[in-house]
Parts: structure tokens; sequence; C-alpha cells
């Protein structure tokens, strides 16, 4: 497996938000959103087998909890990822993939979390998402839309009452998104749709969704890698 990283933090998104939870950061992505903050992913990394980084895992948390794989896009090595979802998940972890929703999720054992991004226009990978996708999703998984205007929540808005979304899943997630190169202040004036203006919107369209800022990056430096 190609690894940017591994590391133990605070889950910062998605309703198992404020737990610990230990990250499993794979090398690699083939969308390049225009808001992306995990552009370091896209190249380097080091080879681990498996093992190592199931070892590395237990090492943070020897008792089982939560773990997330993700990325760049940690789909892209299916091969590898999905047996060592499996592993995680015999020996008693919590597993959450938090995925870009253009890689098929048919494979993904069903007791993994899925955390399943659509992209709206805003991100520069509009429309990638795969439809048959849905019929992957179930009511453990969440989905989330990532914000950075009016039109990107009318697209999102749009899709969840299509889709009847809130029936399929345990939760669907609006984020603002967050300016690129953010850094200093922990606060919301780093968010590329102001997140009162988000939270008026949804109030007035009752839409069935969570709005959902990033905790990581309200509590460390916006900027910092590996939390
Ligand atoms: S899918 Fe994720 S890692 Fe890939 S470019 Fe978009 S935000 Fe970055």
């Amino acid at each position: 497996m190609q690894i940017t990283e591994i590391f133990k933090s605070i889950q910062g998104e998605s309703t198992y938000s404020g737990m610990p939870c230990v990250f499993v950061r794979l090398t690699a992505c083939n969308l390049r959103c225009s808001w992306c903050d995990s552009e370091y992913t896209f190249t380097g990394g080091k080879k681990m087998s498996p093992e190592e980084v199931y070892e590395a895992v237990e090492s943070f948390s020897p008792n089982g909890g939560l773990v997330e794989v993700t990325g760049g896009e940690p789909l892209l090595q299916e091969k590898e990822v999905i047996p060592f979802m499996q592993r995680l998940l015999d020996s008693g972890y919590t597993v959450l993939l938090e995925t870009s929703g253009e890689r098929p999720l048919e494979r993904v054992p069903r007791a993994v979390v899925k955390i399943v991004d659509v992209k709206c226009p805003g991100s520069g990978e509009g429309d990638t998402f795969l439809p048959e996708n849905l019929e992957s999703l179930n009511s453990n998984d969440e989905v989330k839309f990532v914000l950075s205007d009016r039109t990107d929540y009318e697209y999102a808005r749009s899709f969840v009452r299509r889709h009847d979304l809130a029936r399929r899943v345990n939760a669907v997630l609006f984020s603002p998104a967050f300016r690129k190169h953010a850094s200093g202040t922990r606060d919301a004036s780093h968010c590329l749709l102001d997140p009162q203006e988000l939270a008026e919107w949804m109030l007035a369209d009752d839409i069935p969704a969570r709005l959902s800022l990033q905790m990581h990056k309200f509590i460390w430096d916006p900027a910092m890698k590996g939390v």
C-alpha cells in the first residue's frame, strides 16, 4: 500500500466528529478539487505492506476503536484496501472510509461506514459521482457535499431531494468549503461559504441534512497536517 501518513487525532467530520480516531491516509488521487487541502497526498508516500499498516494502527489504538481510511482517494488501491478494511473489521475496529464517490463502492464490505462525497460544481469536479453508487449506500453510510457558494447549495439540495437521500443513509452532510491555504486564526472566516448563511438557507428549505464544520480546523491551526 502507498501511504502518505498514519496518525491519531480527533475525527473532525461526519457524525463521528469529536471522537479519537486513527487515520490511514493513502497516497494519490485522480481528481483535482479546487479547494483540496490534501494536495500533498498526490505524490510521494511510502510503500508499506498491509501487515505494517495494521501494526501501525494497532500501536496507536491497541484496543479497537475508530479507524478512518482516507486519502487522496483510497479506492485507487482497492485491491489492497478492501482486504485491509475487512481485517480491521474482523479485529473489532469501527472502520470509516472517506471516498470521492467517483470510484465504484460495490465491493466495499457492508460493515464499513462509507463517507461519500458528491462533488459540486464549485469543486471543478462536479458530476463525477457514479450514479450506480446510490445502490451501494446503506443506513450506516453518510453522504457529504462540500459547498463553496449558492450554486453548490442548490446543486446539493436538488440531489438530496431527487434521490430521497436522507432515507437511504445515516446522515447527509452539508459542509462549507475551507480556503485552501488557510492558516493562523481558527475560525469561520476561512470558510468559502459563511456557515451562518448556509444555516439560514438550510432552515428556509427545511432540508434533511446536517450542517457540518471541519472540527479539526477549529481546534488546530487550519494549515497543520497530521491532525
Ligand atoms: S477527491 Fe479529495 S483528495 Fe482528491 S482532489 Fe478532491 S478533495 Fe483532494
